[in-house]
């Protein structure tokens, strides 16, 4: 079975300790989760395989790593103090607030538009609806002694903010000349109305963002560009299946308020297809509002043609945990084996939590223990992300490895001890179950 529910990744996400509800303890908190043993293993490998592709591939792409917490006015000049909204309505008895685009169902944001699409239609708890309104999602607190408003600050909404204000220090620091990126990865904090969907939408997020600063007349063709990589990642370097992917372009209702161009991929997510990574057209919006409002010139000076300009800026952003959720669901398999059917996280390999499980078939076998002991440290040396596992019987450990998308178990059994066999241990591949014989010094370039 493909298309799991969203039920069924949940589940497999708690029992497998991929992902927990924060605070679990004291009943959760709305719009907030950790990630488990699992989980944190395997959104470190897509990190990683982001930034490779992202920083370390492109020469003229620099990483930077910016504070959660900037200057206010940061915030102001982006728009987001102002304008940084989701439109809104309350339920008129449980006080309940909603999207008014989500109830609506619609792209729209305009609420004019929104109060003709909700004049016959009620809350979930089938009650009166307030009219929409906006709602800013910026979440405050204060910076310093004293709380009142001259001291209020923002978690930030976005990445992005912290690489347009270090343009500048990037571009003299690194001699950088357009085009040029800066990427970072981090996290942002958006108070949505109504989180929801498992860790789809939610208010600590962590996202991995890159600013492209160009010259404006090649912003066509630089953003074809980054449309591509998006779309190439995600099928190339996370292994996603092209079927579940779709292009969604912004009509002019829909688009940011400094976006001149928007285009999403959208995955099929369990509640249908849904933005997973943006690639936008910023123009000079940024880097002109920062230079208005700190009196900084921002502009470049370009020594070949003796031309001074606002760069302008193509932006890719995509949040990290639908990463993870898109490749969950991507990955999550039930087939039929022998009348059995078993759950297979078909997963990239080069992403899995763990490359390879190492068990001896018999753990209270002392012989066979130690040999498991010697294969294990050898391939944890050469992997890194090596699973010792003696739990249960190996038909157990098996089905707990293909849940969490081990592409390799190794198992050292008593023919690994003598005869014609010694030295040799069976390698059972995850997505095929069969199992080949293979000598332990062909071991590492067997799994690689
Ligand atoms: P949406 O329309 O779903 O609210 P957005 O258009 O506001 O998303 P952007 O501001 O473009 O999103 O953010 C860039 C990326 O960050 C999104 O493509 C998405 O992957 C991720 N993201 C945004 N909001 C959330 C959220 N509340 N929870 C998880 N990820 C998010």
């Amino acid at each position: 079975m493909n298309d799991p529910a969203l039920e069924t990744i949940v589940s497999l996400c708690k029992r497998r300790g991929f992902v927990f509800q924060a605070s679990e303890i004291y009943g959760g908190f709305a719009g907030f989760y950790d990630y488990g043993p699992l989980g944190v293993e395997l959104v470190n490998n897509i990190k990683q395989e982001w930034w490779k592709a992202m920083v370390r591939e492109h020469d003229n792409v620099f990483g930077v790593d910016g504070a959660i917490i900037q200057h206010p006015k940061l915030w102001e000049a982006s728009g987001h103090v102002a304008g940084f909204t989701d439109p809104m309505v309350e339920d008129v008895v449980t006080h309940k607030r909603y999207r008014a685009d989500h109830l609506a169902n619609t792209d729209s944001t305009d609420l004019a538009e929104l109060k003709e699409l909700l004049k016959d239609v009620t809350s979930p708890d089938g009650n009166a609806l307030s009219e929409p309104r906006f709602f800013n999602m910026m979440m405050q607190t204060w910076v310093g002694a004293v709380q009142d408003s001259s001291a209020v600050s923002y978690l930030r909404p976005e990445t992005a903010g912290s690489i347009f204000t270090n343009y500048e220090n990037v571009r003299e620091t690194m001699r950088a000349k357009l085009p040029f990126g800066v990427a970072q990865i981090g996290k942002a904090f958006r108070n949505e109305i109504s989180p929801r969907d498992f860790i789809f939408r939610v208010r600590e997020l962590e996202q991995m963002e890159m600013q492209y600063f160009i010259r404006p007349e090649t912003q066509a063709e630089v953003y074809e560009d980054w449309r591509t990589f998006a779309w190439n990642f995600l099928i190339e370097r996370l292994g996603i299946s092209k079927d579940n992917l779709q292009w969604h372009e912004h009509d002019e209702k829909e688009r940011a308020h400094y976006a001149a161009a928007a285009h999403d991929i959208y995955f099929k997510y369990p509640q249908g297809f849904k933005e997973l990574w943006g690639t936008h057209n910023r123009t000079d919006y940024d880097l002109g509002a920062h230079q208005k409002a700190s009196g900084k010139d921002l502009q470049y000076f370009d020594d070949q043609t003796r031309e001074r300009f606002t760069p302008y800026v193509i932006e890719s952003s995509v949040g990290v945990g639908r990463m993870l959720m898109a490749v969950l669901v991507d990955a999550y398999n039930e087939e039929e084996i022998n009348g059995e059917t078993r759950v297979v996280l078909k997963l990239k390999p080069s992403i899995a939590p763990y490359r390879v499980a190492v068990s001896p078939l018999l753990k209270n076998k002392p012989e066979l223990v130690a040999k498991a002991r010697e294969v294990y440290s050898t391939l944890k040396k050469e992997f890194g992300n090596v699973m010792w596992d003696d739990n249960g019987n190996i038909g157990k450990r098996y089905r707990r490895q293909d849940e969490i998308g081990t592409p390799y178990c190794v198992v050292i059994d008593f023919d690994s001890l003598e005869g014609d066999t010694k030295d040799t241990v069976t390698v059972r591949n995850r997505d095929t179950t069969e199992q080949a014989r293979v000598t332990i010094d062909e071991l590492i370039s067997h799994l690689s």
